[in-house]
């Protein structure tokens, strides 16, 4: 997704991935800034590890506690913060800059893939992970008027629960399953991702019959069997490749100061993806 969005914007940069121990990460942030690097992205377990870890926070990390993208910046003559791109030089002077593009892209993802009108929202929300938290947090920001919240393991809904009641006193917040219809289900846990995985509610206490729309944050497979049932029940229905997207479009245009290619960047991730 990103090198094919690089290509279409001429720019002579690569992507990689590699692989970092977390107790590593320090000197793998620390590495990449002494190389000249144009930023990084971070995932799971690094993004929250990375908030100590970067010189500046944006707003975006600061508000959601993760770093999922750094970039890195050196200073002019002027003394200014500037991204790497605008150096033919290496910088003397250089600092990680922390980022959040997850967030956004959950609700662009909700809006641009179901239509989601989220302001006045009643929405069940099942998982309370990092993900979870995150659209958890999103979403009241987004002034949802109700959030059902059920995980697992019903200690991390109740912490989320409480974080949202701080913030967004007025966002009704319920530990349990609705007994009215909603808007939309978002899947935000794991239960799917293999097969023979359990389906991540309990059929028992709701229908889906019971819903407007499903998200679910899952891209691989690109249909669960929470998806499966969804469209049976006459749901919108969506997987969770257009927040894999819209996350690594924000990182682009973050390093490029570009409007990222979004189509060249789609068919690249379900080329890569489902081999389509
Ligand atoms: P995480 O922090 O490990 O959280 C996993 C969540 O799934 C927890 O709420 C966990 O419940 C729950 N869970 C795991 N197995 C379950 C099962 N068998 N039945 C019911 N609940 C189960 O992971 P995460 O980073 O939040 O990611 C969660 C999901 O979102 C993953 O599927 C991931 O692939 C997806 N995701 C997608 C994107 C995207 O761009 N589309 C981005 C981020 C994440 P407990 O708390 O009880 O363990």
């Amino acid at each position: 997704m990103q090198n094919a969005g690089l290509v279409s914007l001429a720019l002579n940069w690569r992507y990689l991935a590699f692989d970092v121990n977390p107790g590593n990460l320090r000197d793998a942030i620390n590495g990449a800034k002494a190389m000249n690097f144009i930023g990084l992205n971070l995932t799971v377990p690094h993004k929250l590890l990375a908030v100590d870890m970067v010189d500046a926070l944006d707003e975006s990390a600061l508000k959601w506690g993760a770093v999922n993208t750094i970039r890195f910046e050196g200073r002019d003559s002027t003394g200014a913060w500037q991204p790497m791109r605008e150096f033919g030089e290496p910088s003397s002077e250089i600092r990680a800059h922390g980022f959040n593009t997850d967030a956004d892209a959950i609700v662009q993802a909700l809006q641009e893939d179901l239509g989601a009108q989220l302001a006045g929202a009643r929405v069940l929300l099942l998982g309370a992970g990092g993900a979870g938290r995150t659209a958890a947090l999103r979403l009241a920001s987004e002034k949802v008027k109700e959030l059902f919240l059920i995980n697992r393991t019903p200690a991390k809904a109740e912490a989320i629960g409480r974080e949202i009641q701080e913030h967004w006193p007025a966002i009704k917040v319920t530990l349990d399953y609705p007994t009215e219809p909603v808007d939309l289900v978002l899947n935000a846990t794991s239960a799917g991702l293999r097969e023979g995985d359990p389906l991540p509610f309990d059929l028992s206490r709701f229908s889906l019959e019971r819903a407007a729309s499903v998200y679910d944050m899952i891209y691989r497979p690109a249909e669960t069997p929470l998806l499966k049932r969804a469209k049976a029940a006459g749901c919108r229905a969506a997987n969770g490749l257009g927040m894999l997207l819209y996350q690594g479009a924000k990182a682009l245009e973050l390093w490029t100061g570009q409007k990222a290619p979004l189509q060249i960047m789609r068919s690249a991730l379900e080329r890569n993806v489902y081999g389509t």
